[in-house]
């Protein structure tokens, strides 16, 4: 199942279970504690009451009550000391405890909030990649489809100090086309495919040949580069940060018409270099184009050779793009 990241508050957030960044009594705090308790009303903490606190890094669970989740997770994270003291592992484990709590309940869609990242002073930059790591890890061990909703409260402006953020912030300086800027929809605009160009025939071609000549379609390309690449179904759409479902709809159907970002991750999962991006691309009605930001943030990447969903979404967030990806609807 794909992880989503997410910008908002996560009291409000349909899902099976949200998890909240509590402290070891389990009795409120402030933050996302203190915003969870609010909204879910005074039985929470009565339940809470019941579950005797919590340690770091691991995790209990209870009723959602007023809140539109089924669950809340509380979780302990770690207070920050300077990261020699095993806050890493301890925060990883609650995502991984969380998770296994949210399985063991049959959850099928999770919300995270930055554990950690707030009052107990985590680096944010850090907190988050150490949340993509376990939540990434959790689902590769798990055959669960479990939705996973990482949920940034402040905007991720902490992406800035990072060197792969200034080397895309260069890229995209030197290749986004100002000029065009008032455009941009343009870009994010199907670009209806081009009819074959073809010299005037001296008799008009039957529909019935006219249909025999028409292109491979993007299921068609899509499957065959799976094959080709010795990939297996799971591989692709786990790699593209697709869910199973979605993935069944495209290869249901020889005609499918993907989402931009749903064809630009198989692409990523599939390796493709970057002419074999804008084939496929343009199978789906697509162009790559030096229009979009999100474009070349994708096109960097490609031309790194760094094919890493997680790592691409990271970047395409942190430039406030939209994420590749996605899932059936
Ligand atoms: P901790 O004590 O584990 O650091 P905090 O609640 O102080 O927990 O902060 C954890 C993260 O949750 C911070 O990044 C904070 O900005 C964020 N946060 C606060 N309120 C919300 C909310 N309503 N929804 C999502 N995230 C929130």
């Amino acid at each position: 199942m794909p992880i989503e990241i997410l910008r908002g508050d996560i009291t409000r957030l349909a899902v099976d279970a949200i998890v909240d960044a509590a402290n070891p009594s389990l009795l409120g705090g402030g933050g996302v504690d203190g915003a969870i308790h609010r909204a879910a009303g005074p039985e929470l903490l009565a339940e809470c009451r019941m579950l005797g606190g919590c340690r770091t890094g691991q995790a209990k669970l209870t009723r959602g009550y007023k809140l539109p989740c089924r669950y809340v997770i509380h979780t302990v994270g770690p207070v920050w000391h300077g990261g020699l003291v095993g806050e890493r592992r301890l925060l990883s484990s609650c995502y991984t405890n969380s998770l296994r709590l949210a399985a063991q309940h049959s959850c099928s869609s999770v919300a995270f909030p930055l554990i950690s990242a707030g009052a107990y002073g985590y680096p944010k930059d850090q907190a988050f990649r150490v949340a993509l790591d376990a939540i990434r890890d959790f689902l590769a061990s798990t055959e669960r489809e479990i939705l996973v909703i990482l949920v940034l409260w402040e905007r991720a402006d902490f992406f800035g100090a990072d060197s792969l953020h200034k080397n895309v912030r260069r890229y995209l300086d030197a290749h986004y086309d100002d000029a065009l800027d008032g455009n941009r929809s343009i870009a994010a605009q199907e670009i209806a495919p081009m009819p074959q160009m073809r010299a005037m025939p001296a008799a008009m071609p039957s529909l019935e040949d006219a249909l025999r000549d028409v292109e491979e379609s993007f299921t068609q390309m899509l499957l065959r580069m799976i094959d080709e690449k010795g990939m297996t179904d799971p591989e692709c759409y786990k790699r593209a940060n697709l869910d199973r479902k979605l993935f069944s709809k495209i290869r249901g159907d020889i005609h499918y018409k993907p989402r931009k970002p749903t064809a630009l991750a198989l692409a990523i999962a599939l390796r493709l270099t970057l002419p074999e991006t804008k084939e496929l691309l343009a199978r789906a009605g697509y162009a790559l184009t030096h229009s979009s930001r999100s474009d070349i943030i994708v096109e960097y990447f490609i031309l790194q050779g760094k094919y890493d969903i997680l790592e691409i979404n990271e970047a395409l967030f942190s430039f406030d793009e939209p994420l590749l990806g996605g899932r059936a609807v």
